[in-house]
Parts: structure tokens; sequence; C-alpha cells
């Protein structure tokens, strides 16, 4: 027989200890509870101290709106916040914490000093608390505006917490990532990390536009600013920005993403799921795209309030939010062509100091700052609309303008009917399109040939594997199997969504010859092949003939794809959706239609190629996610040959 205990309500100390599990997993969690209270009290600078990976010490200085001397123990208590004050505020929130509940959790497990002034008198409180239930005392100390909380020691009284803490290498590395993600978001806020007694680093705020590349290429690495091209897209009052990787520059693991919704760092099935759709095009196998995405949103079209950590958030239009990222997201990545890459960067990088200067930095160019500019600026919108909005919101947060606070309507609401499926293109490349076909060289006087085509002109091919072209900047080299494959599957696919594939019957047949079994698989599924504009007929137990192909694939190796379609088909986790099962067997069609490495191509055909490329969507990687062309430039070339070194 069991013995049942009476219920009793749990000591305070215990109940916030219990409630620390859920905030405080470690150090890192410390460090961002108290980086978002430094941001939410309108910080502009804010001084991390750890040591031993935030185990002995975590210290956070901010120059924020401070706390009053009467609110200080209050501000350790359970349940008790400035942010909100009833449960109508929860429809609404546009700070970070509103739960009123991590300095309580983080002093039940801690040893906290919380000393804090709201003015400029240079005096300010202090209070101490040991994590038991004694009342803990106030003291004057000097301290200028703005709080400084120490947490000692942590987890001193719960040792199977601690238990659980990793090497010092590895929850350090945590509370970066934590930084970083923070500092990424509130890029106007001067962060400074010092870990035993030594500074790592000093982020400067960002004012500028080629600040917040620098600050970006900083927290997410300058590779990754030259591979990304800016996003800026908006529609009703949502609005998506931030920076994409290409596709080619995929990663083996998620840690190149970033997902800020209304600022706050989150992990989100419904974004993620829609940047993954987007890319799946152009992405194969286990790799993953990086990007730093922040979508910004009325605070009442999302629910922040899901989860202890304040990690996960909930959309009110879940569906809504998905089919707008996934069709901004598939569009912008269609959009990534050599001309918007290439001859038109520099046009791109000027309409980015163009937006800048609005904001008040000179439209001078020089070439270091141009080595902080992202490769590529797909700016949909004409609107100025700045970060600085949204942030300022969160800066300009007191603790008396809670209510007041006015809800941050995103100002280009009435551009979105003009901007809704505005295609990506600048004038430059539409320059380009419009002259589809033709040669084009400009003389510019004295200087040498303008070439405006941004893949240039072919010079010839190494092996039949790769052209060989020239353009403006210097050298194109581009793998001729990779880039014809995508082509064509591009074109496959807009003919087979437009239902206008045109089918070419063969002359003469040809036959297959396959098992009885696989005859009766390919013959199952004749109709679906039809729709791809491949008639089949059996012509023999174990024999098939193809009696008519898509025109798009003349010189298709048929006898392959018979076989690769007989193991998708007989495959059974082969694409549960039905869009991308049939976008793959396209893709395989391509493949197999696709030139190959040693077939010769003369120089006509190699320019037409490379004009295809510049016209096709997706034309920056092959069906596999390869690389199709590549630019050396002269820059690269003198480096080459150590030229004026
Ligand atoms: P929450 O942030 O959810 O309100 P916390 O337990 O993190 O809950 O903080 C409790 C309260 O203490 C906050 O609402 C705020 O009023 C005050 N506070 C905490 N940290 C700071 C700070 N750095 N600057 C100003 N006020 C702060
Ligand atoms: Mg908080």
């Amino acid at each position: 027989m069991s013995i049942r205990n009476p219920i009793k309500i749990l000591p305070p100390v215990l109940a916030n200890q219990i409630a620390a599990g859920e905030v405080v997993e470690r150090p890192a969690s410390v460090v961002k509870e108290l980086l978002e209270n430094a941001i939410d009290s309108g910080a502009t600078e804010i001084i991390i101290e750890i040591e031993q990976a935030g185990q002995r010490l975590i210290r956070v200085r901010d120059n924020g709106s401070g706390i009053p001397q009467h609110e200080l123990s209050l501000a350790l208590s359970r349940h008790a916040t400035s942010k909100i004050r009833d449960s109508k505020d929860l429809t609404s929130i546009t700070s970070l914490g509103f739960r009123g509940e991590a300095l309580a959790s983080i002093s039940s497990i801690a040893h906290i000093k919380l000393a804090s002034s709201v003015d400029e008198s240079g005096q300010g409180w202090v209070i101490e608390c040991h994590a038991t239930e004694e009342e803990p005392n106030i003291k004057p100390i000097a301290h200028p505006r703005g709080t400084t909380l120490e947490v000692r020691d942590l987890f001193f009284n719960t040792p199977a917490r601690r238990k659980f803490l990793k090497t010092e290498k590895t929850e350090f590395g945590h509370i970066d990532a934590c930084i970083k993600r923070i500092a990424l978001s509130f890029d106007r806020l001067q962060i400074e990390l010092i870990h035993n007694q030594k500074s790592i680093y000093r982020l400067s705020p960002a004012s500028t536009e080629l600040d917040r590349h620098r600050r970006l290429g900083a927290l997410c690495g300058q590779d990754f600013v030259e591979n990304a091209w800016e996003i800026d897209v908006a529609q009703h009052e949502i609005r998506l920005h931030g920076w994409i990787a290409q596709p080619t520059y995929s990663r083996a693991n998620t840690d190149g993403q970033f997902i800020f919704v209304n600022g706050r760092v989150v992990r989100d099935r419904v974004i993620s799921y829609a940047v993954r759709q987007a890319y799946q095009d152009v992405m194969y196998g286990q790799r993953f795209p990086a990007f730093v995405l922040f979508l910004d949103l009325p605070a009442e079209l999302v629910d922040v309030n899901v989860h202890p950590t304040k990690h996960e958030v909930r959309f009110r239009e879940s569906r809504l939010i998905h089919d707008f990222l996934f069709s901004k997201l598939k569009n912008a990545i269609a959009q990534m062509r050599p001309a918007t890459l290439l001859s038109n960067s520099v046009d791109l990088r000027s309409s980015a100091e163009i937006e800048t200067s609005t904001v008040g930095i000179a439209a001078e160019k020089t070439t270091t700052e141009q080595k902080f500019y992202p490769q590529h600026h797909l700016n949909f919108s004409t609107n100025n609309y700045h970060t600085a909005n949204r942030r300022s919101a969160f800066n300009d947060f007191t603790h008396s303008s809670i209510t007041e606070l006015p809800f941050d309507r995103l100002p280009f609401a009435q551009h979105i009917e003009q901007l809704k499926d505005q295609p990506l293109t600048t004038d430059a490349t539409d320059q380009v399109q419009e002259k589809n076909g033709n040669y084009v060289t400009i003389h510019q006087s004295n200087e040498r040939p303008v070439l405006h085509f941004p893949l240039g002109f072919a010079l010839g091919s190494i092996q039949g594997i790769y052209i060989v072209a020239e353009n403006n900047q210097g050298l194109i080299l581009v793998d001729i199997h990779a880039a014809h494959e995508r082509i064509l599957y591009e074109r496959l696919k807009t003919s087979f969504w437009n239902k206008t594939i045109a089918t070419q019957p063969l002359l003469i047949p040809f036959s297959v010859s396959l098992t009885e079994q696989q005859c009766d698989l390919l013959q199952e599924h004749h109709l679906e092949l039809e729709s791809y504009g491949l008639i089949i007929d059996r012509i023999a137990p174990n024999q098939l003939a193809v009696r008519a192909i898509p025109a798009l694939l003349s010189s298709c190796d048929m006898k392959n794809l018979m076989h690769d379609l007989v193991s998708d088909f007989s495959n059974d986790n082969y694409s549960a959706q039905l869009e991308n099962r049939q976008n793959e067997i396209l893709s395989r069609m391509a493949c197999h239609t696709a030139k190959r490495a040693h077939d010769v191509l003369d120089v006509a055909e190699m320019n037409t190629l490379l004009r295809d490329i510049e016209n096709t969507e997706r034309s920056g990687q092959c069906n596999h996610g390869r690389p199709t062309w590549k630019q050396l430039t002269l820059g690269a070339l003198d480096k080459l040959f150590l030229r004026g070194q």
C-alpha cells in the first residue's frame, strides 16, 4: 500500500527553484534574461562580464532606465513585472520580458546582487539575495544611471543542475552564441563581453548601413556577407527583411540560421519550414541554407507567451505567414542570377547606399566600404523604412511609458498593393533581358570594351567540361553539364506546370529491356509518364518502347532514365508530396539529357548557354545544388600571379 502525503504549499524558495528549472538551463540562459532586461530598460550600452563561463560570475551592466529603490525587492519577486499589467496586455507584447519570473528564478539558485540608479546623481541602491527566505536588505551605493546585476555561483544549491553543465568551453560557446543572436537583432546596442577579466569583443552600435554590414560580418562571418543577398519585402502589415545566402553557400547544420520575430530570437517551425521549402528546389541532400531573417508584424498577430524561455512564438495566422515567407523567399532565390550577382553588384551596392543616405551616410564608396556590403541587395521596396523604427520602440521603452507605448505600425502598409509580386530585377537586369540574344559590346571612350552581358563571352572550353569566358570583372568558368541541366530542368518545369510540354514522336521508337516486374511498374505509371511527355508502350513482357519524348529532351539517355524512373516509382518513401515528386522526375529527365562532359560545343553554342544561364531562374546551382558558374575577378587573378604586391 502506498502512503500518500498531504498536499502542502511549497515554500517560495523551492517553488522558485522549480520554476528556475524551466527558465535557467545553463549560464547562457541567465545571460539571455539579463540582456533582455537591459534592452527592455532602454539601454544603449551593455557590458557582460563572466568568469568560468558564467558558472562563477555573470555580471551585466547597462545604462538603461534603472530601478527605483522601492522596487528593487519587488524586481526579485516572482510574478512581478513592470511590463504588463493585465491579461489584455498579453495580447500585444512589445517588450522582450513580461513574465516577471527571470530574476526570481535566478535568485533562487545563485547569489544575486542588484544595484541600480534611476538618475544622474551617481547615487543608487543595492540589494543582495542569497537564495534564502530572509528579507534582503537594501543599502545605498555609488552607481551611475542604469543597472548592474551580478549572479555568483550559479546552481550552488542545486547540485543536480550543476552536474548537467558541460565544459567551460561549451558553456562559453552557448553564452557567446546567445549574445551574438541578440546583437544581430539589436544592432543599435553597444555590447562588450569580458571573460575571465579579458575583453573578448566589443560590438559598436550600427547606425549606418555600412556599420550594419560590418556588424553582420563580425557576427556571421565575412564569408556569409559575401554570399548573402539582402532581402526586404512587405505585404499588408508584415515585413520580412534580412539576408539569405546563395544556395551554393549551404551548411551541414542549422548553425547559420537566425530567425527573429519582432526582434526576439526564436525557433519557429512555421518559419523554418517555409524557408526549407523555398530552398527545396536548389538545395539537395542534407544541406541547410544560411540566413538572418527578421519578421516584423503587429504584436497582436503573434503570441509570445508560449514557452517559459520565450524561445517560441505562435502566429495567429500561421498559414498566412508561411505562404508569405515561402512565396517571397522562393521568388528571391529564383532571382539570384548572374546579372544581379556580377556586373550590377556595384549598382546594387549603391542602391544600398542610396537607402543609407536617407539615414545620414555619405553615398561615397571606398574599397574597404564595399568589402563590407553583402554582394547582393534584393530590395523589393522603395520605401525608406529603416530597422531603427522598430528597434527604437524597444529603446524608447521605459517603465513609465508601458501603457502609452504606441503600437508600432509599420509605415509601409500603404505601399503594399504596389509591392505585391513586384519582380526583383533591377533596371540594369532588364536592360540585359531586353537585349536578350544579341551580343552587345559598348565602347566607352578610350576604355576597354564593356561587356554588357553579366557572364560575358566564351573564349573556349576546357576538355568539353568547362566554358572559359571573359566578362567585365575578369574570368568566368562554367560547368557545362551543371548549367545545362538546370536550364533544361527549369524549362521542363515551366512547360509541365503550364501544361504545355510539347511531345515529339520518335521516328524509330526506343526500346528498353527491363525485368518483367520493372516493365509492370512503368506500365502502371504510364499516365503519369505521359504527363511528362513520355509515351511508352509494352512490346514484350520484358521490353518497353519509348514512342515519344518531350521536344526539350532531344538527346536523352533513355535507358538510364527508365532505370531511374523504376527505382523512383518502386521507392515507397519516394517524395510523399506530389509536387516534389513531379519536380524530381523532371529533374532526372533534365539530368539525363544535359550535355555530358566532352560533348563538343562551338563558341556560338557556348554563348547561347551563357545567355540561357543569365535568363534562367535558379541558374546559379545545378539540380543537385552544385554551383554552375564561378567568377575569377581580375583582382583574384592578380593575386594569383602576385601582381602589384
Ligand atoms: P520581466 O522581465 O519578465 O518583467 P524579470 O524578472 O526579468 O521579469 O524582471 C523583473 C522586473 O525588474 C522587470 O519587469 C523590470 O521592471 C525590472 N528590471 C529587471 N532588470 C532590469 C534592468 N536591467 N533595468 C531596469 N529594470 C529592470
Ligand atoms: Mg526579464
